[in-house]
Order: C-alpha cells, then structure tokens, then sequence
C-alpha cells in the first residue's frame, strides 16, 4: 500500500484564516455553504452565524477567549522544535519549521502559560494548529510537561485547550514518546489532588485525545472531531469511509467519552463555572 501523504495534493476546505489574509474577503462556511464577511465572523468568535459551524481559532484567538483580558503570561518560551532524524518531505524538517515560523510567528505547537479565567487562576496551555497541524513533536510535548510540573508545584488547576492532528512524523518515536511522558506527568498531577480540565477543539487526533481523556472533566467544543485519526486517513488506510458524526464530539458525549460539549460562546464561562466549583471545593 502506498500512502504518499506528502505528495497528495490537498484540497484545503478551511483555511486557517490570518487576520492579513482574511481582511476584507468573504469565507465560505464548510458547513452550510453561505458567504460570511470575515468581520462578521471575527465578531461570532468565528462560529457561522447561519448554521452554527465553529470555523478553527488561531492560538492568539483561543487565548483571547479563555483568558480575562491581559491576564495570560507565558512560561517556558525557550523551548523550540528542533529536527532530530534529518526529515526530509517536500521540505527538510528544518526548512518547515523556518517556513513554519515565518508565518505564523510561533517557534512550537503549544502556548503555554499562566491566566486568569473569570477571575480564576489556572495553569493554560492552548495548542496552535497553525503550527503544523498542532502536531504534538517533542517541543510541544515538553512545554507540555512542564507546564503540568509548574501547576502541580503552584496548585493550579491545568487546563489545556486541544487542536491538533495527532503525532509529528517528522520527530518518529521521539513525537509518539511524548503522550507516554504527558500522561505520566498528568497521573502525577491528579494524584496530588489537582483539576485537570482538558477542551476538546476541531480536530483532536490520537494523541491529544488520548492525553484529553485523561482529564478529571473532559469538555469539547459542539462539533469538533475527536478520535484516533482523521477521516481522510482512515479512508486512505482502511480503504472504507467512516460516518462523519461517528467522530463528532455529541456522538462521544452520548457514548460516555466527554462530560459535556458546549457551544464556543459557553466556553469561558463554562470553564469558569468548573473552576469555581473546584476553588470552593478546594478551599
Ligand atoms: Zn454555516
């Protein structure tokens, strides 16, 4: 079986919409078809005002949402992808991350931080799916380690919002060791006592979903696909078409793998809710 996924052409049906690209254009929603004018779709937190469709948020865009207002301060910036194996696609792994970077301004996967959310500390990391695929490499997997380890010692909640395509294959086994290092350090924090509250966006594949069910309260956003892989993969390798809603976030929610699904503009008060709770608890 050959599964040149490198040199497919891929037909992007949702940009990931940078405020240069996205000034002034109209978009067409995946979902509905219907022509939306960006400013109006900024304005809906990105969610299709016809159909209810939540178009992807960039990491800057997610974290302006969770967080109170000029609340959120990074940790950890030091921590960058770097090629190990000497991957080489259509670009050198080097070369992609350079690319990579000159767009979207970002050296890793993950955001990782500390920020209030309705008034609440929390320990936040917020995956960035502009920065290939939210792949989870051994950078991503680090800062996320480590900002497990920084909300154990200062006895924050951990929140970590989702967004990602599964594991980086340009990092191998150094990329599919990271979900192994993440839950272990996860285990560690819950054992202290801690809330570990995971957000399920569009797309979470295999391992940011495994990571995501490990959470004390597992929350995804309404219509986001969560599972092993992508449709398009699972196609590809098992020659078969999966029913689109098999992976949708209301089927799991039904089926016992999420403890709610809420719509993008319940998200932060959501979370706040959650977190009162767990201060009151803790108090
Ligand atoms: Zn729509």
């Amino acid at each position: 079986m050959n599964i040149n996924i490198f040199r497919r052409k891929r037909k992007i049906i949702v940009p990931v919409l940078t405020e240069e690209k996205a000034k002034e254009t109209l978009v067409r929603c995946q979902s509905c078809g219907n022509l939306i004018e960006y400013e109006d779709l900024r304005k809906n937190l990105k969610v299709c005002p016809y159909c209810g469709y939540h178009f992807r948020m960039t990491v800057s865009e997610r974290i302006n949402l969770i967080a109170d207002s000029g609340t959120f301060s990074e940790i950890d910036t030091e921590i960058k992808a770097v090629d190990m194996l000497g991957f080489k696609d259509l670009l050198t792994y080097k070369e992609r991350i350079k690319q990579t970077k000159k767009e979207t301004g970002l050296d890793c996967a993950v955001i990782t931080g500390k920020a209030k959310i309705g008034g609440f500390n929390a320990a936040v990391g917020v995956f960035a799916f502009e920065f290939i695929g939210g792949s989870l490499g051994s950078a991503t997997g680090e800062k996320l380690t480590k900002l497990i380890e920084y909300a154990k010692k200062h006895k924050l909640p951990l929140i970590i919002v989702f967004s990602s395509g599964g594991e980086r294959i340009h990092e191998g086994i150094y990329s599919l060791m990271q979900v192994a290092k993440i839950i272990q350090a996860v285990d560690s924090f819950k054992e202290s006592g801690r809330l570990f509250m995971p957000v399920l966006t569009n797309p979470s594949y295999c391992g940011a979903a495994a990571i995501a069910m490990t959470g004390s309260i597992v929350i995804a956003e309404k219509g986001s696909l969560i599972g092993v892989s992508g449709p398009r993969i699972t196609r590809e390798v098992a020659n078969k078409n999966i029913p689109g809603k098999l992976k949708q976030a209301e089927s799991l929610l039904q089926n016992g793998f999420l403890d709610t699904v809420v719509d993008r503009h319940l998200l932060k008060t959501t979370i706040a809710q959650f977190l009162k709770h767990y201060n009151r608890r803790t108090i």
